[in-house]
């Protein structure tokens, strides 16, 4: 189980997902519970990380972090004297960590990943131990497990990569005993270490990763994520009134979703338990599954196929389409090659691609704070094409968005793209650029930013959405 930081947000939302670990518990189910840092914490360490390299660093910096967890643990242990001390301590060494590494910022004034990956970790160390001793307020026998004991990653510091291998054999080796006897243990979510033992982080939002690696390592029944909304949606309820939740999907359709902008789970997150088969649930800790029917999707290997083809609509923003054109480019090859290499050597990742077979533009979407650099990396490794003439201009569009309808039983289904593009037609929309990988579960296009929400809406409305699938 996995509790996410809204979830995890004050006393009285540590004491709601205590309660919902134990009650797992009790139904007979052996719980693993994984903790993000109390919401907004991870920010704030960051923040002030990049305000001490800045050389602006207070000692009250600390104090305000140190505070809403302070007060946490004692709201949340009334009874439990013992184990709050313990906690506390836990809480004052890490606050005195924090402190220390910020002052040494202000005097070296650089931050290295590696650096910041150990600030940022803390939110989750500063709530595990608080979660942990609710459990145990409770009377369910829990401790707090740093996950840097667990996870063993590269060293790409910032999005570190898990090595299952090595994080398999230590993940069981310390929790199956305390499941075994009936413990909760209750883990740090987003950290981890290198094989050396130094401290990473699996990437913004890493929590998910991190139960998604434990469920795997501990070949779980289920992955149970806990997080602020009701699983995942035919649409941004934002943009869509009417958009419902659905109650199965399928991991490719979760993963196209969640690339397309669903942030309902990390594409990758569901890496792990989808190589073995464990079905992950994504719940409302504000509205537990019992006091609501419309609530939770399962995500599985089947999914729940629906024969409307189209299952879900979702927009991405914040992207910029880059284009490569010149007539040129028609019959030389390698400048995709060169391109895409240079894009990959900046470490942006590609949203979206697309050529014609007039081959005279090539573009491709990114985000779009990575845009500026991209399009310079490009102009350097095209040089040489840009002075010959096969590329006219490399040119770089902020204003656009990304749509995409998402169904694993588009596969195979004749008039799909028709429906999608007629109902675009009518609703008025220009499409300036299409893409459908040949998995066929994805139909991507780019429309003018201010016409997405109007795309989204065309679209769930044509394949009725709205209306829950009976097949
Ligand atoms: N606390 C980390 C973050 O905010 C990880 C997480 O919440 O999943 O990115
Ligand atoms: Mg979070």
């Amino acid at each position: 189980m996995k509790f996410g930081g809204t979830s995890v947000g004050n006393a009285d939302r540590i004491a709601q997902a205590a309660a919902l670990a134990i009650k797992s518990a009790q139904a007979g189910h052996q719980v693993v519970v994984v903790t993000s840092a109390m919401s907004g914490v991870t920010n704030k360490l960051i923040a002030a990380a990049q305000n001490a390299v800045a050389g602006q660093y207070h000692k009250q910096v600390s104090d305000e972090l140190y505070e809403p967890h302070r007060q946490a643990l004692h709201q949340l242990t009334p009874n439990e004297a013992a184990r709050r001390r313990e906690a506390l301590d836990t809480l004052r060494q890490h606050i005195e960590e924090f402190d220390t590494l910020c002052k040494g910022l202000t005097m070296v004034r650089e931050l290295t990943p590696r650096t910041l990956d150990k600030i940022s970790g803390l939110g989750e160390m500063l709530c595990a131990p608080i979660l942990s001793a609710a459990i145990a307020e409770r009377g369910v026998v829990s401790q707090s497990i740093e996950a840097t004991q667990l996870i063993v990653t590269d060293d790409q510091f910032g999005q570190a990569e898990p090595l299952m291998d090595e994080t398999r054999e230590q993940t069981r080796a310390k929790l199956l005993p305390l499941l075994a006897a009936g413990e909760i243990p209750v883990v740090t979510g987003f950290i981890a270490a290198t094989k050396e033992g130094v401290q990473t982080t699996l990437g913004r939002g890493g929590s998910d990763y991190t139960a998604s690696i434990i469920g795997a390592a501990l070949d779980a029944d289920e992955v149970w994520i806990w997080t602020d909304v009701n699983g995942v949606m035919t649409a941004n309820p934002n943009e869509v009134p009417e958009a419902r939740t659905m109650r199965e999907i399928s991991y490719s359709e979760a993963s196209e979703l969640a690339y397309y902008g669903a942030k309902v789970l990390h594409h990758k997150t569901i890496l792990p338990a989808f190589k073995q088969n464990i079905p992950v649930l994504i719940l409302n800790s504000f509205q537990p599954p019992d006091s609501s029917i419309d609530s939770g999707t399962r995500v599985t290997v089947k999914g729940h196929p629906s024969s409307r083809g189209v299952k879900a609509v979702t927009s991405i923003r914040q992207v910029s389409l880059i284009s490569i054109s010149g007539k040129g480019m028609q019959g030389i090859p390698g400048i995709a090659a060169k391109a895409f290499a240079a894009v990959a050597h900046e470490r942006a990742s590609i949203l979206m691609i697309s050529q014609a077979s007039s081959e005279n533009n090539i573009c491709f979407v990114v985000i779009q704070a990575e845009a500026p650099r991209v399009v310079k990396a490009l102009r350097a490794a095209l040089e040489f094409d840009l002075l010959q003439n096969h590329i006219e201009e490399i040119a770089c569009d902020d204003s656009i968005a990304i749509v995409a309808a998402v169904g694993d039983r588009m596969q195979g289904s004749p008039g799909i793209a028709g429906k999608v593009f007629a109902a675009l037609g009518t609703a008025n929309v220009n499409v300036i650029a299409i893409s459908q990988g040949s998995s066929e579960r994805n139909i991507s296009f780019i429309v003018h930013e201010e016409q997405a929400a109007d795309a989204v809406r065309a679209i769930h409305s044509a394949f009725e959405l709205h209306l829950p699938t009976s097949d």
